[in-house]
């Protein structure tokens, strides 16, 4: 037997183990059947610990957290999506000054800014697309928080002793002068 470098189980190990053990069990509880009936019993377990298997293979990207494995928008990743932008915006810079200094014909620049804006603005888009969930809880956990301040200024400065609704940022009632400020 080969030796482990993995000091443990590896998921396929544990779902084989697993379904090694189950059959071993059913062999043992289905004592008295036929032997071609345990046999069958026991592949049946074993190929429902291989649907197991792969269950967890489609799922465990989905609950696994994984910081190292880079972002991807359409196949390729953020990165290199950002470097392209830059680059793309640095020839567009570079090609006005051309322009600017007259080393390049108005039409030649028309159409080759025409298209490296064309082709920013795509990059763009795909990096906005590409934004996540994560960016939009956070966008949106934002957004109620800066909501709060307002929901705060509703505090109760109903007046305790006369029942009058005063202003938000009352602190004495205005028509009996009891105090409703609570800070
Ligand atoms: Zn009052």
């Amino acid at each position: 037997m080969a030796q482990s470098t993995e000091p443990f189980l590896q998921p396929w190990q544990f779902f084989l183990l697993g379904g090694m053990l189950a059959a071993t069990a059913t062999v043992i509880v289905a004592t008295g059947q036929s032997p071609a009936n345990i046999i069958i019993l026991s592949l049946t377990v074993v190929s429902v610990s291989f649907v197991g298997l792969g269950a967890y293979r489609i799922l465990s990207p989905l609950v696994t957290d994984q910081p190292d494995a880079p972002i991807t928008i359409g196949g390729r990743t953020r990165v290199a999506l950002e470097r392209e932008k830059a680059l793309v915006l640095r020839s567009l810079k570079e090609l006005e000054f051309d322009f600017a200094m007259g080393k390049i014909a108005k039409a030649d620049f028309d159409e080759m800014s025409g298209k490296l804006r064309a082709r920013a603005l795509g990059l763009m888009r795909q990096l906005d697309a590409g934004g996540g969930y994560r960016e939009q809880i956070a966008k949106e956990v934002q957004t109620r928080l800066s909501q709060e301040p307002s929901i705060r200024l509703k505090a109760d400065t109903t007046c305790n002793a006369c029942g009058t609704d005063n202003d938000p940022d009352a602190r004495f009632c205005k028509n009996c002068g009891h105090r409703v400020s609570t800070d």
